[in-house]
């Protein structure tokens, strides 16, 4: 996986020696000496990742990494911060100011490979879903979403994985205005904790008596119900081949012991939170299908999706020899609905319209609104016969009781037409259905309509 990584210092030796390693990991680097320079480059260039110096004369650190944050363009980008000490102090500063992450100069090429790549990743799968939302929108569908990382992080839930007592009691204490932790002390060699997809992060020790820390971690990822949760363990310090492993296998990030509080709260709040931030997003792509299949005044499916179905459907069909029945719906003299209610009202018409058809309908089948007050119903592997028993019945379902409309005093009588049309043994298309279907239609309306009628 390659990425475009900004090296921000302002020493000349700090930069040329970063560059020179990341270059020679097939990263492609980008170069600024101060905090100016870094926010231009990032505004033009759009960096997958940025690895920030924290003392610069001028703009420190600290302000540059505030004002990616703060800006709309940039807001999403990771960024370490590269400390000079290993000054808890700094660290915790920094996370404040948002940076995903810190490397302690001298920066060895173990953690510095593990934590570019590890944000890298999670970049380019926010990236994906930012870039999907953004199409939905380029479709007219807006679903009012913020991009920006504002994100609630109250009930936040944790599990610790932790057979340590007295380690899990104070950690357990650390957390305590940040989340609600639960403690796994896998006794048995497995996780016994139920309901796993609730939480919002795993804290697992990498040195537990009765299971391989690792092998719970690779577990969890492979999972699907909590391969999206993440993961930060707790490693021995100074011990890097348990740290890189562990970040191979896709964990989001790690603390070595011993634990210092702070550093422990910040990291998890920085996982939390970009937890909560990619659900949200998934949240609302899932929104954006939605909206684009569906028609927002009755919830139905809308036309394009009812065309993509039944071209699906009867493809398969034709090949099983199955039968599909079609009704082609349209309500009676609706114009004059709206004309003495008002188009609000005929809306509410519509809605409740479509709840009673749906009502009356089996899992299997699929109702859509085909046009203004124009519906389908499409009926899988459904004989005639009882294809047109169900259209009398729904029929029955309008007339039989008038609708009740928040304009009208009284209720108001509705009734629709249907024409009903089959695709049996003989090869046709889901256009010629629908037009069978609208032909039936047009002959239960000439014949007096509040009735149905089958196609020739
Ligand atoms: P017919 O029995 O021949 O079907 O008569 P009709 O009045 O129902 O048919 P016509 O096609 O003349 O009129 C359809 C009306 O449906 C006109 C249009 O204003 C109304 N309509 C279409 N879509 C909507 C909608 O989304 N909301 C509301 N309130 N009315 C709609
Ligand atoms: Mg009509
Ligand atoms: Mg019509």
């Amino acid at each position: 996986m390659t990425a475009r990584v900004l090296v921000v210092d302002d020493v000349i030796q700090n930069v040329k020696l970063l560059e020179a390693k990341l270059t020679s990991e097939y990263f492609e680097v980008l170069i600024a000496m101060n905090g100016e320079d870094a926010l231009e480059i990032i505004d033009k260039e759009h960096p997958d990742i940025v690895l920030l110096d924290v003392m610069m004369p001028g703009m420190d650190g600290f302000e540059v990494c505030r004002r990616i944050r703060s800006n709309a363009k940039s807001s999403h980008i990771p960024v370490i911060m590269v400390t000079a000490l290993d000054q808890t102090k700094d660290r915790v500063a920094g996370l404040e100011a948002g940076a995903d992450d810190f490397l302690t100069k001298p920066v060895l090429d173990l953690p510095l490979f593990a934590r570019v790549r590890s944000l890298v990743r999670l970049k380019v799968l926010m990236d994906e879903l930012r870039m999907r939302e953004t199409t939905g929108e380029g479709f007219g569908i807006s679903v009012g979403t913020d991009l920006s990382r504002n994100i609630n992080l109250s009930n936040a839930k944790v599990l610790l994985i932790e057979d340590y007592t007295r380690v899990a009691e104070r950690i357990k204490t650390y957390m305590t205005d940040l989340a609600v932790v639960d403690v796994d002390t896998v006794e048995s060699g497995e996780i016994t904790t139920g309901n796993l997809d609730k939480y919002d992060l795993f804290i697992i020790s990498l040195n537990l008596d009765n299971i391989d820390g690792l092998r719970l971690c690779s577990q969890l990822r492979s999972t699907e119900n909590t391969r999206r949760i993440p993961i930060l363990v707790l490693v021995e310090g100074g011990d890097n081949t348990q740290m890189v492993r562990a970040m191979e296998l896709g964990v989001a990030d790690y603390i070595a012991r011993p634990i210092d509080k702070n550093e422990l709260v910040a990291r998890a709040k920085s996982q939390i939170r970009q937890k909560r931030y990619a659900d949200r997003l998934r949240r609302n792509m899932q929104k954006s299908i939605e909206m684009a299949m569906t028609d927002a005044v009755t919830g139905l499916y809308n036309r394009h999706f009812l065309s993509t179905h039944l071209d699906n459907l009867m493809s398969k069909e034709n090949e099983k020899r199955k039968k599909v029945s079609l009704l082609m719906m349209d309500l009676d003299k609706f114009k004059l609905v709206n004309d003495t209610y008002g188009h609000a009202s005929g809306d509410e018409v519509l809605h409740e319209f479509a709840r009673r058809i749906s009502n009356d309908i089996r899992n299997i089948d699929l109702a859509a609104r085909f046009g203004g007050e124009e519906f389908v119903i499409v009926m899988p592997e459904t004989n005639l016969e009882y294809a047109h028993f169900v259209a009398e019945r729904l029929r029955m379902s309008i007339a039989d009781e008038p609708f009740e409309i928040s304009g009208s005093e009284s209720p108001i009588p509705i009734t629709v037409s249907i024409g009903l049309a089959i695709a049996g043994d003989e090869n046709l298309s889901s256009s010629k259905l629908l037009v069978a279907a609208d032909k039936a239609l047009y002959k239960a309306k000439e014949r007096g309509r509040n009735q149905v009628c089958n196609a020739d």
